[in-house]
């Protein structure tokens, strides 16, 4: 039987949210029913909302950083008990067969993996995200949130997290390694933490000073803004690894010129614009520029668990469903230390 349960939603792209209701499917044996308690704000989920990206499916109910409690499970389910502390990440399906399914890289699902909000399940229902008080979810696709981290801190490690630790990871990123992280907002205080716990030496790249207080607290050990003179030329030949949190539109070159031979460059922020550089600034120091998509299940499961034994959480700003608006307005002009959060008791 499915249940109408209350979600925030946009009935049409940039129209204000409003209180509603939708329907879950009812709990298949392999699902959970999760009661969601809090709900990032993803600068993503903005995009979405406002039709920006690939056309959007409305009434839409963002949401892909979900905390909560499981409060049914189905009778094949074995991963969870009811009472359990969970999480919900970026998407909620994938086909489990294609290479990277098979290797822990859902989110390079060659069927495409099902998105937690705004797309498809394989059965054509459209799926409606966090900013609701319950969701219906395959208990494969489910996270462990360790008791030592709160729930408001915890949600948006589902998306900002995993989107920064996963590139740490997969360019190995230890002591001895100089990393950069461009940007201090949602994503960027995430990388700062995360390159600290792992060893790194880490250097914050921000326009100006006024994070760098908050940012040496995170963990940086040098902090640059690119408003002063020179600041990237006095950088050049000095990192390993550079994670590019921003997305608007940036120099490409001039921070390709700040690694070292070898150093890689990952775009982890989405510009809506096409970006260029020369190919000499990758020629010059056998130089890589790539780019990186959230984290698979079980590297996401660990990025929780590595978070609670460092103490790493994310910087929140708990907010009531009334004022997610606003919250949306603030996001867009970079005010907000660090993430939104949706109290999902006020939806
Ligand atoms: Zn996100
Ligand atoms: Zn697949």
């Amino acid at each position: 039987m499915t249940t109408q349960i209350s979600a925030l939603l946009t009935p049409a792209p940039s129209t204000a949210f409003e209180r509603g209701t939708i329907t879950r499917r009812a709990v298949r044996p392999d699902d959970v029913l999760i009661k969601i308690a809090y709900a990032g704000i993803c600068h993503s989920d903005i995009h979405n909302a406002r039709d920006e990206w690939a056309p959007g499916m409305y009434p839409m109910v963002p949401g892909h950083e979900i905390a909560g409690i499981v409060t049914e499970i189905g009778k094949n389910v074995t991963k969870f008990k009811v009472g359990d502390r969970v999480g919900v990440g970026c998407f909620v399906d994938s086909c489990g067969q294609c290479e990277p399914c098979r290797t822990g890289e859902e989110q390079f699902c060659d069927q495409g993996a099902v998105m937690t909000y705004n797309s498809k399940d394989y059965d054509g229902e459209i799926t409606y995200g966090g900013y609701s008080t319950h969701i219906v979810v395959k208990q494969d696709y489910v996270l462990h949130i360790p008791e030592a981290i709160a729930f408001e801190t915890a949600a948006p490690l589902l998306c900002a997290g995993i989107t920064t630790y996963s590139p740490l990871r997969h360019w190995k990123t230890g002591p001895g390694m100089n990393v950069a992280v461009i940007g201090m907002g949602g994503l960027g205080h995430m990388a700062v933490q995360y390159a600290h716990a792992m060893g790194a030496h880490v250097t914050i790249i921000s326009q100006t000073r006024s994070k760098e207080d908050d940012g040496r607290h995170f963990g940086a050990n040098d902090y640059r803004a690119t408003s002063e003179e020179g600041t990237l030329k006095a950088l050049r030949g000095t990192f390993d690894l550079i994670i590019n949190t921003v997305s608007a539109d940036i120099n490409v070159d001039a921070l390709l010129k700040t690694l070292k031979l070898d150093g890689t460059m990952v775009f982890v922020g989405l510009p809506e614009n096409s970006q260029s550089f020369s190919v000499f600034s990758l020629t010059s120091q056998r130089r890589s520029l790539t780019g990186s998509n959230i984290g698979g299940i079980k590297e996401t499961q660990e990025m929780l668990d590595f978070s609670a034994e460092h103490g790493i959480t994310s910087q929140v700003e708990v907010i009531s469903a009334d004022d997610v608006d606003e919250a949306y307005e603030r996001v867009v002009r970079s005010d907000v230390r660090y993430r939104f959060v949706i109290d999902a008791t006020t939806i």
